[in-house]
């Protein structure tokens, strides 16, 4: 399976006629060789390849890397050059984007004879189609997490603070299994809705409020990632009818996705609709993002992302109307590209319920 994986760096081999690329994002690292500590390296050739680490993970390591021999260092900068060294590597890719400069100069120091090549953050797009393995844990972590939603929609009335709606909700994932929670969720009620990311606050929620409840549960190292807006009590008119715009440009974009479709061509369908509707000014944000190993990952759907859907993409879709002193309100699927469409991963309903 990981051998897969790691037959999507083969154009990196070719184009930049590298003989070994060196890894050090651990999602990455994660995603390659199935390393999930906090520290290490992996160096990869075309066909096989080491994976670095100090003395805290060999043991880990030895269980958790299934193909590639692992090799203890004190000082990773200077284990690696022994190693290329060794090998007699003339061009080691390096992710660019998420070495630091200290790593850099430490290693371009260390290293003798040996050309680091800078890959750029391409590199991460290897990500972003996901296999069956991951497709069936995102799906699992989804279904997961809006059960849990599903589970506690009984707290949501008058008088209850934010923060023990997002204490209960992160309790009962943990309950149903979830390693812990994707992100701060955010719950957003009255005037407080305005603010795309406001994180649970000590406020009440009142009768007549909508309450924007952005949230997801981690496990396995995938995430799930989901938004719905809910009343509490009977809402006003103008909720209603932003509730229901922002309703149809999510379910507009959703039947838009199909392979071979622009992402950028996905966020002007829910873009051009709230913008007809008189709210163009009050959506900031871009449609949507990847979600897998990381919250926000590979591809960007805005109106500047410039990335392709593919089959077995999965992507949040996720359109909001925010007025400053009135409220908010954002309904977000998470979805997995399929051969003629797409497949919604995150069940809980999305229609304005009346609590
Ligand atoms: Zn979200
Ligand atoms: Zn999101």
């Amino acid at each position: 399976m990981l051998k897969n994986r790691r037959s999507r760096l083969k154009r990196f081999f070719e184009d930049y006629s590298l003989d070994c690329v060196l890894f050090t994002n651990l999602h990455n690292i994660r995603y390659l060789c199935g390393f999930r500590g906090s520290e290490g390296a992996l160096l990869l050739t075309r066909d096989g390849g080491w994976f670095l680490c100090d003395s805290r993970y060999t043991t880990q390591a030895a269980a958790q890397v299934g193909e590639a021999d692992v090799l203890e260092f004190m000082s990773k900068q200077d284990t690696i050059a022994a190693l290329v060294k060794e090998q007699g590597f003339l061009r080691m890719g390096f992710e660019a984007a998420h070495a630091t400069v200290a790593f850099f100069t430490a290693l371009s120091a260390a290293l003798d004879g040996c050309e680091l090549v800078a890959l750029g953050a391409e590199l991460d797009d290897i990500r972003s189609s996901k296999d069956a393995d991951e497709l069936q844990r995102l799906s699992d972590v989804a279904a997961l997490s809006s059960a849990a939603l599903m589970a506690i929609r009984p707290l949501l009335r008058p008088g209850v603070k934010e923060v023990e709606v997002a204490l209960e909700l992160e309790l009962e994932m943990r309950r149903r299994g979830a390693d812990g929670r994707a992100f701060d969720f955010i719950v957003a009620s009255g005037v407080r809705g305005s603010m795309p990311h406001g994180i649970a606050s000590e406020k009440t929620l009142q009768a007549g409020e909508l309450v924007t409840i952005d949230f997801g549960a981690i496990k396995d190292g995938y995430h799930s990632d989901e938004t719905v807006t809910v009343a509490v009590g009977d809402p006003g008119e103008r909720q209603q009818a932003i509730h229901g715009i922002v309703r149809t440009a999510h379910d507009m974009a959703i039947a838009a996705v199909r392979p071979g479709i622009a992402c950028k061509e996905l966020d002007a369908v829910a873009r051009e609709y709230i913008r007809e509707s008189g709210y163009g000014d009050y959506f900031g944000h871009g449609l949507g993002h990847g979600v897998g190993l990381e919250i926000h990952e590979k591809p960007v759907l805005s109106p500047r992302g410039d990335a392709v859907a593919v089959e077995g993409m999965v992507f949040t879709i996720e359109p909001g109307i925010y007025i400053p002193g009135f409220g908010g309100v954002r309904i977000e699927d998470t979805v997995a590209v399929t051969a003629d469409g797409c497949r919604v991963l995150t069940p809980a309903p999305k229609d304005l319920f009346i609590l």
